[in-house]
């Protein structure tokens, strides 16, 4: 008889809640990863970063394994019918895991959770990739918090309350020993390489303890860049919370916003692909392809904007603040739906996260809950000249910038920012 641990996005040996318990409470553990078909098949682009990432990961988890006598096993396919097969192939007792709050992640384990009973076996869950899950911090009466700062006081007050210590000394030697299972390689699930890098795994309190002073400026090096680590989980949220406790709670605080957001989705799920404000659906968005094509290319003509899409493009990240700048200019200057903008970002960012970006874009066109109100545009210039005064940031992705070959303003923004006022007073008043 066996247990299976199942990784998910949590690609890490270290704290791993889920492995943990596999490995204090079981025998013979076997840890297994899925490629999961269903959610590989809507990736377009076969030479994906954090495909590539993940598959280089588990290749390390499985070496590591193999050096304590055990496996990775490393499966493809469709996880219920991984499943179906794996249990005809091994007596299997029980299954652990981490919770995902994810809409498909909670369908897909319900199934998988069906299946397993139905042939005696159990699946156990943990909490493992937020401090505080969904639920778990709600307002006086019972309900989820609509507005940021109180949810951030209550999640506050609960940390310090509750003693979160990262998990030490798994028990190693209930792992199934056994020989080596091969792993497919990146070509087999029908990916390819493509060469960007991905940053390093280092938790850099230095950066952390100047946060609160460094994270708005896009030319610094001032925020972490883990946002990749904290979704995939090579890296454990616990171990994150904590060093920002001791060094900065402006840092803290970011943490606690990826828990709202989190906890937004779990609790509505309807907003992946309608507002949170349902009033704001009525917004007819003026959706240009032209204009949506000169974003994604980073040639609007506004250089903060175009330098944002261009570091997205080439390195799949984009800092924080241009993040904001980009979602507004395209939701309010040009009118595009701010579902457009998040599909972009999802193809590209490196650390997508359903939550987070759906929650940033809808905080950015307004549309979402504690957004920024719709009359609020960003003013791209005074933004450049706040943040990136010295046009390190511009001219660092824009090489043409200054000469005739950088693009004239494609809207102009007294005009635009006018447009958007009216569009959405309109709107709403309907
Ligand atoms: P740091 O500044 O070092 O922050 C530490 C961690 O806190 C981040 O890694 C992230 O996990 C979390 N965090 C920070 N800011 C936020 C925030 N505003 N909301 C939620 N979590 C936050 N973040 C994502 O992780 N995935 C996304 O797909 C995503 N899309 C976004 C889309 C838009 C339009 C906007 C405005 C923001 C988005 N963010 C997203 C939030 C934020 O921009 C990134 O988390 C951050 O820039 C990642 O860089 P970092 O790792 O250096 O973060």
């Amino acid at each position: 008889k066996i247990t299976l641990f199942w990784f998910r996005r949590d690609l890490r040996l270290e704290d791993n809640t889920g492995l943990f318990y596999a490995l204090q409470q079981e025998q013979n553990v076997l840890p297994l990863f899925i490629f999961d078909q269903n959610i590989l098949e809507k990736l377009e682009d076969k030479a994906d970063a954090r495909v590539e990432f993940i598959h280089a990961q588990l290749s390390e988890i499985k070496t590591q394994l193999e050096q304590k006598g055990s496996t990775l096993l490393v499966k493809f396919g469709k996880p219920e019918e991984v499943y179906a097969s794996l249990l005809t192939q091994y007596e299997i007792q029980a299954v652990y895991t981490n919770r995902d709050y994810e809409p498909y992640a909670k369908e897909r384990d319900h199934a998988v959770d069906l299946l397993l009973k139905e042939k005696g076996a159990a699946l156990f869950s943990f909490k493992d990739q937020v401090i505080f899950e969904p639920g778990e911090i709600l307002n006086g009466s019972g309900e989820f918090y609509k507005v940021f700062t109180p949810f951030s006081r209550n999640w506050l007050d609960k940390y310090k309350q509750t003693k979160v210590q990262p998990l030490q000394n798994p028990n190693w030697k209930n792992l199934l020993q056994t020989s080596p299972i091969p792993m497919p390689s990146l070509e087999e699930i029908g990916f390819v390489k493509t060469g960007i890098p991905i940053p390093p795994k280092i938790t850099d309190e230095a950066i952390i303890s100047h946060y609160d002073q460094t994270r708005n400026f896009p030319a610094q090096k001032g925020t972490t860049r883990l946002g990749i680590h904290l979704r995939f989980g090579t890296i454990s949220v616990r171990q994150l919370a904590q060093v920002g406790a001791r060094l900065n709670e402006t840092y803290l605080n970011e943490l606690i916003w990826r828990e709202f957001y989190m906890m937004i989705l779990a609790f509505n799920p309807q907003v992946v692909d309608k507002a949170f404000k349902p009033a704001y659906d009525r917004i007819p968005w003026r959706n240009n392809p032209e204009e949506f094509r000169a974003w994604c290319e980073g040639k609007t003509g506004y250089p903060i904007v175009d330098a944002g899409m261009r570091e997205l493009n080439e390195t799949g990240y984009m800092h924080n603040r241009v993040r904001m700048i980009v979602a507004s200019f395209l939701t309010k200057h040009l009118l595009i739906d701010w579902r457009w903008g998040e599909s972009y970002f999802a193809k590209k960012l490196l650390d997508f996260e359903l939550a987070s970006n759906n929650g940033g874009w809808q905080w950015a066109a307004s549309t979402g809950t504690d957004a920024q109100p719709y009359f609020r545009v960003f003013n791209p210039d005074s933004q450049t000249e706040k943040f990136d005064k010295d046009l390190k940031y511009i001219k660092k992705w824009i090489p043409e910038f200054g000469t005739d070959k950088y693009p004239k303003p494609i809207v102009d923004h007294k005009f635009a920012r006018a447009r958007a006022l009216e569009t959405y007073k309109k709107a709403l008043e309907q």
